[in-house]
């Protein structure tokens, strides 16, 4: 029987990072062809490709400029030919608080969106030009049970771009499902990654994990694993879904 993404060519942003390149891994072990993004982590990027026994390529790009989404879009289509699924996946998380000047308060609150939602608007954009003129493809994006409930006083801007990233994603499927083009939200809660561990820093281990009945975080390979279910072409179905990933913490 052939693997549910044989021959897929996929792109994952901040695929160096810990969920992205959990998401590679899985992608390549269900047959897929992952296109590597990185931002700064060229080393990890390539012993990634290697783990995955060089099945697909690299692209770099800084997702902060207004020009890498695209290029890094070109990058992907000059490597790959027809690419089949996105996973908007580079994210960041900025601590500001409103006592911050005015100054720091907008650099954050611009930084945090171009990453975290601009980027994948971008990048979303010409990947449905893309798909439409290919025979379809599929938009993953990994939100955040922050952009569903509501986030914390000291990372608002966080929940407020991941917020727009799930209406991104509804926006899509209703607009595109007919000719092809489908879109998923993923909504974790913590997951064990860097991301978390500058949290737990910060705040603690019970702060992350005090309001989670499961009592603990997800791990990368979990929400790997649905990305991979998700972009399966027998998934249409799930067009415009968010799907939540918490333990519980947030059930709606
Ligand atoms: P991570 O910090 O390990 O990875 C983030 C990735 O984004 C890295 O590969 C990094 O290089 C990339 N990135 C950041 N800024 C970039 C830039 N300017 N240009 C290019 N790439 C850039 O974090 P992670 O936990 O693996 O997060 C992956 C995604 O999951 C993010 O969107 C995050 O918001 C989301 N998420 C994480 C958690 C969690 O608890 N870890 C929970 C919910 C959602």
């Amino acid at each position: 029987m052939s693997k549910s993404l044989e021959g897929h060519a996929i792109l994952v942003t901040g695929a160096s990072g810990g969920i992205g390149a959990a998401i590679v891994e899985r992608l390549a072990a269900e047959g897929a062809r992952p296109i590597i993004h990185y931002g700064r982590d060229r080393e990890g990027a390539e012993a990634l490709l290697a783990r995955v026994g060089g099945h697909g390529w690299i692209v770099q790009a800084d997702l902060s400029t207004e020009q890498g989404p695209f290029g890094l879009w070109r990058g992907a289509v000059a490597a790959a030919g027809r690419v089949h699924g996105l996973v908007n996946n580079a994210g960041i998380r900025t601590e500001i608080s409103v006592e911050a000047s005015p100054e720091d308060w907008k650099a954050a609150w611009q930084k945090e969106f171009q990453i975290n939602f601009f980027a994948a608007a971008d990048l979303s954009k010409e990947a449905i030009v893309h798909f439409k003129a290919h025979g379809g493809g599929r938009i993953v994006s990994i939100a955040s049970r922050a952009g569903q409930r509501g986030y914390a006083a000291e990372a608002m801007p966080y929940g407020a771009s991941k917020a727009a990233l799930i209406n991104l994603t509804k926006s899509i499927a209703r607009s595109f499902g007919a000719e092809g083009v489908t879109a998923v939200a993923i909504a974790p809660g913590w997951v064990r990654t860097d991301m978390a561990e500058d949290f737990i820093a910060a705040h603690g281990k019970a702060a992350a994990v005090a309001d989670i009945p499961i009592g603990e975080m997800a791990s990368p390979s979990e929400v790997a694993e649905l990305v991979a279910f998700v972009l399966r072409p027998s998934q249409a179905s799930l067009n415009g879904a968010t799907l939540d990933v918490n333990g519980g913490s947030y059930i709606r």
